[in-house]
């Protein structure tokens, strides 16, 4: 019996024994959590304009990435780039043509796609300015004194931003008597074309369909702003447009499916004829803002 008792005190200590000696022995390195950047990072490629610069070990973000340094600001025909880099920020605008069928004046930097068959710089002459051209004629220059253009057979007058024009108190600032239709292409809003204090329009189209395209400043005369002996069509936008008797003449019809004015009550003015008179029998309604034309009509 005694051996009995031994025997499984015995093999309960050997047991235990064996049970404490499992738990304390020494664990392997494989269980341990170490950190290889615990003596710090290991920096790999030099951050740039879009990518960081990362530890090598680990992956870590170092030095986030620096982000473009724009340069100059994009024009019709270049980009804008960054100038530590070299990448496209903002691609180049493209032209914004006053002719989007020819292509030829640019409203936003004045580009001309164009040999023009006559230049008329206002700031070379002096005088009046009488001439027949067949194509293209160019207007620029500041008007150094009142002048008048009368041109003869033209088809197309393009007429740089910038241009003041100054006309005598008798007769229109330019006057365009054609024998077919014409266009005048305005090249931005900082053209004045402005009639004398007389009987004078601004713009006065003698013969046959006169159109103003692309972008004008201000036009005025003393009698009015615009007259065509014909039809009168603006297509493109303007500046304010007023006379003492008319803003805006035809005998035969008015069409307008750009914009006058900047949006206030004075952008199209007249006296006694109304802002817009048409020697004809029917008119249509005009898509203007506020006010709301005053359409004369015989
Ligand atoms: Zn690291
Ligand atoms: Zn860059
Ligand atoms: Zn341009």
């Amino acid at each position: 019996m005694k051996t009995t008792k031994f025997l499984i005190l015995f093999s309960l200590l050997i047991f235990l024994f064996s049970f404490f000696i499992g738990c304390s022995s020494p664990t392997s390195s494989d269980d341990e959590i170490t950190d290889p950047c615990e003596a710090g990072h290991t920096p790999g490629a030099a951050a740039t304009c879009t990518t960081a610069q990362t530890c090598t070990v680990c992956g870590e973000v170092i030095v986030a990435a620096l982000g473009h340094t724009p340069g100059a600001a994009a024009t019709c025909t270049t980009a804008q780039t960054c100038t530590v880099c070299g990448e496209v920020i903002v691609a180049a605008l493209g032209h914004d043509w006053a002719d989007t069928v020819n292509n030829r004046l640019c409203l936003t930097c004045g580009e001309l796609n164009f040999t023009p068959a006559r230049t008329i710089d206002l700031a070379d002459d002096t005088g009046d300015i009488d001439f027949t051209e067949t194509g293209t004629v160019l207007i620029k220059g500041v008007s150094n004194g009142q002048r008048r253009i009368h041109i003869n057979d033209v088809t197309d007058v393009y007429i740089e931003n910038g241009t003041v024009i100054t006309g005598p108190d008798a007769v229109s600032s330019i006057q365009i008597s054609v024998s077919s239709a014409s266009t005048i292409y305005g090249g931005g809003s900082d053209i004045t074309i402005t009639g004398g204090s007389g009987t004078s329009e601004g713009i006065y189209g003698a013969v046959d369909i006169l159109t103003i395209a692309g972008k004008m400043g201000s036009i005025s005369g003393g009698i009015g702003g615009i007259r065509s002996n014909t039809d009168l069509i603006i297509t493109g936008s303007t500046g304010n447009i007023s006379g003492g008797n008319f803003g805006l003449y035809a005998t035969n019809s008015v069409t307008i499916s750009g914009s006058i004015g900047n949006d206030t009550a004075s952008s199209l003015t007249g006296g006694f004829m109304g802002q817009i008179y048409i020697n004809s029998s029917s008119y249509n309604d005009f898509p203007l803002s506020t006010p709301k034309p005053w359409v004369w009509h015989d």
